[in-house]
């Protein structure tokens, strides 16, 4: 069986963040992602990232995808496209299929960067044809230059609901209306106010009741939520349209991760299940290490940090970064880190860590006990 001194799962902005930190010292390094463009999902955000210059603001996503590509590259690292990880076993030993082949191959450590997977509601006609995750329209139009419908109703009022709301409007459809069950936008206020600017109307505190249509979606009927977020009668809305774009959250992708056995945590703020880490991405299973939104939803400009975090920890794990410019270098990652999660939009972060440590605290008790 080969033997790699570092497999990374996943080649989105935290698995090749990783692989580049640890290539530079020196270490061997694979990258397998199962689709055939790498970047995750960088390459299909074209808008200006949003926070402070230190953490890329005002570059857009494809981009930094195409810079850190280019430094991978540079780094040495390999990346191997259309090979998807379908087994991580004791002893890291990852499984991965390549076309008509399964191969195993053993690591030193491996980085578990798989990101996330698109929250659905489900509503009567759900199941129709037009009802898709506000993602998906997000790839349709900016990959492959394909608009996912005419007449849009978006489900969801956060980041990525406005963001791609205004992306749809770009690619010529018309939002009949932006919907969120609770009372205030979630997403960042200039991305909002793009969106509200062309004249779309905002329903804040109300919901989807159904899709109407015949073998499709044709229209979509919508209603005020009382306090307990229970539909108001009486308040119904139909709006005439053939696509409905759910932005209700994300789930971290942990398939891998349990199946290597990490202790999990059910942590709300950070998506549901995750597994339990330290802040440089270690999990309970020695020389595993977990970055990006595989192990809890933020962003890309963390899961650049917490990649490359993982990957300074896995190369000092094997004794290739025990120098005192490694140490000062992962301080200065934990310091950026904490600078990025340090605003209001950080606060469900650091509540989430909180309880992380808590969780750790008390199983570490437990196996004492
Ligand atoms: C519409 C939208 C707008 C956004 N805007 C911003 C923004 O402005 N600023 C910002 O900072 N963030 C933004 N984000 C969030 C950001 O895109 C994510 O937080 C970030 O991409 C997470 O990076 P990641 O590397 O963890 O995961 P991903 O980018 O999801 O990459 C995961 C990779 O893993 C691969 N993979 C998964 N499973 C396997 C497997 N079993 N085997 C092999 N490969 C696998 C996938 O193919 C994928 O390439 C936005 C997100 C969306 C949806």
């Amino acid at each position: 069986m080969k033997r790699r001194d570092l497999i990374i799962i996943g080649a989105g902005p935290a698995g090749l963040s990783a692989a580049i930190e640890a290539a530079q010292y020196g270490l061997d390094v694979v990258v397998y992602d199962e689709n055939a463009l790498p970047g995750g999902q960088l390459f299909k955000q074209i808008h200006k990232f949003f926070g402070s210059k230190e953490h890329r603001a005002r570059e857009r996503g494809f981009r930094i995808g195409q810079q850190l590509l280019e430094e991978a590259g540079r780094a040495g690292v390999e990346v191997v496209l259309g090979a998807q990880v379908i087994g991580l076993y004791d002893g890291l030993i990852v499984q991965v299929v390549r076309g008509d082949r399964i191969e195993r191959v053993r690591a030193n450590a491996v980085v578990i960067a798989t990101g996330a997977s698109e929250n659905m509601v489900p509503f009567p006609g759900w199941t129709l044809p037009g009802v898709i995750g506000a993602g998906a329209a997000q790839t349709m139009a900016n990959l492959h230059g394909v608009r996912p419908g005419n007449d849009l109703l978006m489900v969801g009022c956060g980041n990525v609901g406005v963001v791609v709301a205004y992306q749809m409007l770009q690619a010529g459809c018309r939002v009949q209306a932006m919907i969120d069950a609770s009372r205030a936008i979630g997403g960042y206020g200039v991305h909002a106010a793009k969106v509200a600017r062309t004249g779309v109307p905002f329903f804040l505190g109300h919901t989807i009741l159904q899709a109407e249509g015949d073998g499709k979606v044709e229209s979509a009927t919508i209603a005020q939520v009382d306090e307990r977020w229970q539909p108001v009668p009486g308040t119904e809305k139909t709006f005439a349209v053939d696509t409905i774009c759910l932005a209700v959250g994300l789930t971290p992708a942990t398939q891998l991760s349990r199946m290597a056995g990490c202790t999990m945590v059910n942590l709300p703020g950070l998506g549901g299940l995750v597994p339990a880490t330290a802040q440089n991405g270690a999990t309970s299973v020695p020389g595993l290490y977990v970055a990006g939104d595989a192990g809890g939803i933020e962003e890309a400009s963390s899961a650049m940090i917490r990649g490359r975090l993982a990957g300074l920890a896995a190369a000092r794990r094997q004794g290739f970064a025990d120098s005192q410019a490694a140490e000062s270098r992962g301080q200065e990652l934990h310091e950026s880190l904490d600078r990025l999660r340090g605003g209001p939009f950080g606060e469900r972060i650091r509540a989430a860590e909180e309880l992380m440590h808590k969780a750790l605290e008390k199983e570490a008790a437990c196996q004492t006990a």
